[in-house]
């Protein structure tokens, strides 16, 4: 998730909604035609994403849907068209009525859109109508879908975003400063729940948008040949379309998301870490920093690789984004850093890069309801830039980043404006950062301090082990830690995250 620059800084961002999505004509024949693969040849490719050591992990793949997406870029339009084909399978105990995705892009922050212009299940035209402001989209089953049953979705798609928009919208939908990002570019499928089903919520401002599952991606991009693309997962396949355009294919290995951007005029530096190739992308008049960027990530992975456990993906990339309005943003395989603390000779391009690197195994790899439940990956991603500087030999900057969280939380609890640690980013206005970032590293401070030093580094690995690829709560936490230190911590939780005790601050 961010980490902010001006908290104030943050907000919805009114641009018109256009709220028709009629279906417009997509030339037949204008982008590539999709031919999804079937699953066997599917899920044996995504090997490439991975390192060998957890290739195993695709045994798991049955319990991932899987999406093939083929489009074509346009820079100069800021246009992205294609096709997503997602094989849907109904985990739930129930029968399916309708299939939802969500549609990020038309957001209000976003400034730009994703429209489906055309969509089938199973080869069949269907009904289908949007949500929440055109950011849900549903599909409705011509039949009832089995629990177990598959369906396989095709949504033509077209996106567009801003330009040179950073600092009125969300930068990681945005073409400036050399990067085209284009984050959640495409239909991403809702969650569902036993209990509740599909996951409709409104979306809110503040705080990670995205809110997935675990899933595998196979994509092919065709771009015009002076762009570099960013991707998560590992390229398998680079070939020419024609002079002007190339055409690359990705894999994502088990990915909540797949993230692309295009550059156009960076440098790039790389590096191998316990096998994990590490790509710094910057800015050539910003190439120290950008360096320094590569080195910290380094840094970062080997340090975490060492106190949560291994980083299972073969590459990680950091790249310099006009973000403007934050300070940071993760995604799967990809880190964006904004691009001022580049130019700058304060302090925050490391801890910024150590933080969204720690989001690869806390919201990443161990996922949790970033919206509902923000402070499970930011408060654990903000306590990894303590562990980094511990990591790296630096105790007195550690410190410092103690010392920055308990000054957040001090300045929340003298204005009486403390929440428990599980609420809802909806219900955190003005305090998101104080609670979900300072309280929430403060709270993993404090465990540390009740269980003891080996205590707490066992629940690290016990968390991230048992998390992985999995979506987790609170209470799995609490689980986590008390198995780790065969002890009770009921009251720690309750103070901390269920209440607003005057808990001590540590
Ligand atoms: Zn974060």
């Amino acid at each position: 998730m961010f980490t902010f620059t001006k908290p104030t800084l943050r907000r919805a961002i009114a641009v018109l909604l256009l709220l028709c999505t009629a279906p417009m004509a997509l030339a037949r024949g204008a982008g590539p035609t999709p031919t999804p693969p079937p699953a066997a040849p599917f899920v044996a490719a995504q090997a490439a994403a991975l390192l060998p050591a957890f290739s195993g992990d695709l045994a798991q793949a049955s319990a991932w849907d899987r999406y093939t997406i083929i489009a074509a870029l346009s820079p100069g339009e800021r246009r992205v068209r294609g096709t997503v084909t997602v094989a849907v399978t109904n985990r739930s105990p129930r029968p399916y009525e309708r299939i939802y995705f969500h549609l990020y892009p038309n957001h209000p922050d976003f400034g730009g859109r994703l429209d489906i212009t055309s969509a089938t299940l199973d080869g069949l035209p269907v009904a289908s109508g949007t949500e929440q402001g055109d950011t849900l989209l549903w599909l409705a089953l011509p039949r009832p879908l089995a629990p177990g049953g598959v369906t396989q979705a095709v949504l033509s798609f077209e996106a567009q975003t801003p330009r040179n928009a950073s600092s009125t919208t969300f930068g990681a939908f945005n073409q400036e400063a050399g990067l085209w990002s284009l984050a959640t570019f495409y239909p991403i499928l809702a969650r569902s729940f036993a209990a509740t089903g599909w996951d409709r919520r409104p979306i809110e401002s503040r705080g990670d948008f995205v809110v997935s599952s675990t899933a595998l991606y196979d994509v092919t991009i065709d771009a015009p040949t002076d762009w570099r693309l960013i991707s998560t997962g590992a390229k398998l396949s680079t070939s020419a379309v024609n002079a002007s355009v190339k055409r690359e294919r990705f894999v994502s290995g088990p990915q909540r998301e797949f993230y692309l951007g295009a550059t156009q005029g960076l440098d790039a530096a790389s590096v191998t870490v316990d096998g994990t190739r590490i790509v710094s992308h910057y800015q050539p008049a910003n190439a120290t920093a950008g360096k320094r960027a590569l080195r910290v990530a380094e840094q970062a992975l080997r340090t975490f690789n060492a106190r949560y456990g291994p980083y299972p993906l073969a590459e990680l990339e950091v790249v310099q984004a006009a973000l403007t309005t934050f300070l940071g943003m993760e995604y799967p395989g990809v880190v964006l850093i904004e691009q001022n603390l580049y130019k700058q000779t304060g302090g925050d391009l490391e801890p910024t890069v150590a933080h969204e690197v720690a989001h690869q195994w806390w919201y990443s790899q161990v996922g949790n309801d970033a919206q509902g439940e923000a402070w499970l990956d930011e408060g654990l991603a903000s306590y990894a830039q303590v562990l980094y500087y511990e990591g790296v030999g630096a105790p007195a900057l550690a410190t410092d980043e103690l010392n920055f969280f308990r000054d957040g939380f001090t300045a929340i609890r003298k204005r009486k404006r403390d929440a428990p640690l599980a609420t809802s980013t909806a219900n955190l206005r003005g305090i998101y950062e104080a609670v979900a970032y300072d309280k929430g590293a403060l709270f993993f401070h404090s465990l540390r301090g009740q269980i003891g030093e080996a205590t707490f580094s066992r629940f690290l690995k016990g968390y991230y082990a048992e998390g992985r690829y999995r979506e987790i709560t609170g209470p799995d936490l609490l689980r986590a830690a008390e198995s780790a230190c065969t002890c009770q911590l009921d009251q720690l939780y309750a103070d901390w995250v269920l209440t607003t005790a005057p808990v001590r601050i540590p």
